[in-house]
């Protein structure tokens, strides 16, 4: 599994997105819709249930990365949507 030389982009036709080497590692994804990402979160919403891994681009566990939870569960819902009473005047 090779990874992505720096400045390079490359595009998984199993997962639709393309990634782009960045150096340091940190590869950045460009998903097709909402800003770009990161391979642990690609991974967390498409690279796992693909078909065919042997395909994918972003199937390295130590090229991707930890998770984080919130790639897997989508944003963080919004605090501070309920309640917002004022108290009671006199
Ligand atoms: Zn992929």
């Amino acid at each position: 599994m090779a990874s992505i030389p720096p400045g390079t982009l490359k595009r998984c036709d199993l997962c639709q997105v393309e990634i782009r080497g960045m150096a340091g590692g940190q590869d950045q994804v460009i998903f097709s819709q909402g800003g770009p990402g990161t391979r642990a979160k690609l991974w967390a919403r498409v690279c796992q249930f693909v078909r065919e891994p042997q395909r994918c681009l972003n199937q390295d566990a130590t090229l991707r990365g930890q998770g984080l939870p919130e790639d897997f569960y989508g944003e963080p819902p919004s605090l501070g949507a309920f309640g917002g009473g004022s108290p009671p005047s006199p």
